[in-house]
């Protein structure tokens, strides 16, 4: 016989012992089992790096932040015990990951990871149990939380010829799940909303898939995607101390939710602000306020510039008024071309109230606009520095143009 089919055998086994006891309802049913053990397990580690980002690895803020998490654990649920798979940067196997919690007896089971993609994009947290998905989403997650088993040495041997993409892995999956499906999706919702309400990750929401390092657990068990280790964002948060206490803070708080739940305790859900260590928070603020500060002093400084502006427009504005009362306006003409174009167009830029007239058949182009011949001369070197080395002042009298002389007759009419 070969691996698949032993295998096969004991999916058929484990079927008829599924549908001949009463193996969903033994734990219900046993004595009382106070919840006083959880299992932390910080995903992949030592060779195996897990997702990688642009300047961090799976494997390093899975552990941060798993032994965060202990630590609130241990200070603050205090006849809870905590275990880990791992608490330094090394490699277990998955098998041995649920194996440990198994051999204590533990009560629950939370597995740590980070999510990754080839797309930049995508962003959030997820919270699974196990599951039978068909959703492509959720097989890809799986597939790639599974696919260490493949460096595994002896890895046929240790997951019962288990290949992680073979249909019949549904039928052994959905045997596990059952008696502790209730709880784990329970415990993921919870999850999922303390993420939500305490960081800045958005939610993904809960979801079931078939993860290895599940599938043996004989407890409550989840696997967390605490946010996108491949979205340079949520990356800078994944690696950030105060990222890090948050999320450890947001699973502390429903693994207390949990054990308030199971054991009908009113244990006090402690704060975001009571379980982070003061001096992080401090530093956090400091950040913040400099944050806030820097965005305050830019958009005063935008709003200024925008006065500036209306003020600039206004004075022209008036300006304007004023030569027309005098029915002459003088003008710097800098271009002459067959076409019109917009007055907005690029090549403008730089000059003051951009102006055309036809003439000849031709478009001219005037800039500035001035109530004396004296200023209209001034503002030609300004255009002529922009690059119309031809620029010469022009004169109008309500809106059509005339020579100097015509506007000497002018004035002397009027004196
Ligand atoms: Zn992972």
């Amino acid at each position: 016989m070969n691996k698949r089919q032993d295998f096969k055998n004991i999916l058929n086994l484990l079927l008829i012992v599924f549908l001949s006891t009463s193996f969903v309802n033994a734990q219900e049913e046993g004595v009382i089992n106070k919840f006083d053990k959880v299992v932390i397990d910080a995903g992949h580690g030592g060779d195996k790096p897990g997702a990688v980002g642009l300047k961090s690895k799976e494997k390093d803020i899975t552990l941060a932040v798993s032994l965060k998490l202990g630590k609130m654990i241990t200070e603050h649920l205090k006849d809870v015990e905590v275990y880990y798979t791992r608490v330094i940067d090394k490699d277990v196997e998955l098998y041995k990951r649920s194996q440990i919690a198994n051999k204590i007896g533990a009560d629950l089971f939370v597995s740590i990871h980070c999510n990754s993609s080839s797309n930049k994009a995508p962003k959030g947290s997820e919270t699974f149990a196990l599951g039978v998905t068909k959703a492509a989403q959720n097989l890809e997650v799986a597939k790639k939380e599974n696919k260490d088993i493949l460096l595994e040495a002896n890895y046929g041997e240790n997951y019962d010829g288990f290949d992680p993409n073979a249909p019949e892995n549904d039928i052994l999956f959905s045997l596990f799940q059952n008696a502790y499906m209730e709880g784990s999706l329970w415990f993921a919702d919870k999850i999922q909303k303390h993420l939500t309400s305490n960081t800045p990750v958005i939610n993904r929401g809960v979801k079931q898939a078939n993860f290895v390092v599940l599938l043996k657990s004989a407890m409550p068990s989840v696997l967390v995607e605490i946010g996108f280790i491949s979205n340079a964002e949520e990356e800078k948060y994944l690696m950030s101390e105060i990222g890090q206490y948050e999320i450890a803070a947001s699973i502390f708080q429903a693994i207390c939710e949990y054990k308030n739940h199971k054991d009908n305790q009113k244990n006090p859900i402690l704060t975001v602000e009571q379980l982070i260590p003061r001096n992080v928070l401090d530093k956090d603020k400091q950040l913040k306020d400099a944050q806030l500060l820097a965005k305050q002093k830019e958009e005063e400084r935008l709003k200024q510039e925008k006065q500036k502006e209306q003020q600039a427009q206004q004075k022209r504005k008036e300006e304007n008024e004023k030569g027309t009362g005098i029915d002459i306006v003088y003008r710097v003409q800098f271009a002459s071309m067959k076409n019109q174009i917009s007055t907005k167009d690029k090549t403008f830029e730089g000059l003051e109230d951009v102006w055309s007239y036809e003439f000849d058949g031709y478009w001219k182009y005037c800039a500035g606009l001035f109530a004396t011949q004296k200023e209209a001369s001034n503002y030609v070197q300004k255009v002529r520095a922009l690059g119309h080395k031809d620029a010469f002042v022009v004169v109008f009298q309500n809106g059509k143009r005339i020579t100097f002389e015509q506007v000497r007759a002018l004035e002397k009419g009027k004196s």
